[in-house]
């Protein structure tokens, strides 16, 4: 339990570098001009300069149920971690209704979540302590599974928020849900946070590639289960980096971490991928 306060304080770190991340996140992609081009969709396009902001990112301080986080939650409220990463969203963004942001304790439960009744996204503090530890039970140092778990937690968040993202701006999303979160989150990362957000992906890779091999993958409740399997995850990661700079990220092909036969396709797969998201934020970006 003595490392339980180390964790706690780490997580403080997490957050702060979750919410810089994200602030970067709408300011540094957005396109100038405000226009519209031939690829738009038509609704955007026709739409794209004439949506309305009807709403914010709006911290909702919850307050912690289990006293191990307090220290955690009374430092975000005091550094104004939430505050300020919902002014740099809502500088960025147009949104049709509030979405709150949150970060709490949760009953226990290692979970993130974006929940379509509130429009909320909450990150819970038991997750960054599970992926310490997941990282920690791997073989990292202290300071190198406090470091993944920084990247990790940044990825997932931005997952969290690309569901969020889809239900206010009612984004047309042909496939799972779950892998276009994923996909926005790496479209995210990759696009617009440079190496960091490159290693934000790989961080989240590593700890779904731990997490298939700690057993009980293949119960019927995990192989329906909405979400992807963590190898397909992880290998959907990979895709990502290497597609998007195939010269750069070819080790990963070397390394035999990607195989080849999928690799030849993940160009592709990444343009498309970036070029869809590009397309669906753009209307909803503010000057
Ligand atoms: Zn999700």
């Amino acid at each position: 339990m003595k490392t339980k306060k180390n964790n706690i304080l780490n997580s403080l770190i997490v957050i702060s570098v979750l919410f810089v991340v994200v602030g970067c996140v709408c300011n540094s992609g957005r396109e100038s001009g405000g226009d519209t081009n031939s690829a738009s969709t038509d609704e955007t396009s026709q739409s794209g300069s004439l949506k309305k902001d009807s709403g914010d990112f709006i911290v909702e301080h919850m307050g912690v149920k289990n006293q191990r986080y307090e220290s955690i939650d009374r430092s975000i409220r005091k550094n104004k971690t939430l505050e300020k990463a919902a002014d740099k969203l809502n500088r960025s963004l147009i949104l049709p209704h509030d979405i709150p942001l949150r970060a709490k304790d949760c009953d226990g439960v290692a979970n993130a979540f974006y929940m379509s009744r509130d429009k909320s996204i909450t990150m819970c503090y038991e997750l960054m302590e599970y992926f310490y530890r997941t990282f920690k039970r791997s073989g990292d140092s202290d300071e190198k599974a406090n470091d993944r778990m920084n990247k990790a937690v940044t990825f997932i968040f931005l997952h969290e928020l690309g569901h969020a993202l889809i239900d206010a701006y009612q984004l047309p999303i042909t496939a799972n849900e779950e892998d276009a979160a994923d996909r926005c989150s790496s479209y995210i990362c990759i696009e617009e946070l440079g190496d960091d957000g490159v290693k934000a992906v790989v961080a989240a890779a590593e700890f779904f590639a731990i997490q298939s091999k700690s057993g009980g993958q293949r119960s019927a409740k995990v192989m329906a289960d909405e979400h992807l399997l963590n190898e397909q995850r992880f290998f959907n990661s990979l895709c990502m980096i290497y597609g998007s700079d195939p010269q750069k990220y070819n080790g990963l092909v070397v390394n035999n971490l990607l195989p080849k036969a999928r690799a030849v396709r993940c160009p592709n797969e990444y343009q498309r991928t970036a070029s869809s998201w590009s397309k669906l934020l753009k209307p909803w970006r503010k000057d």
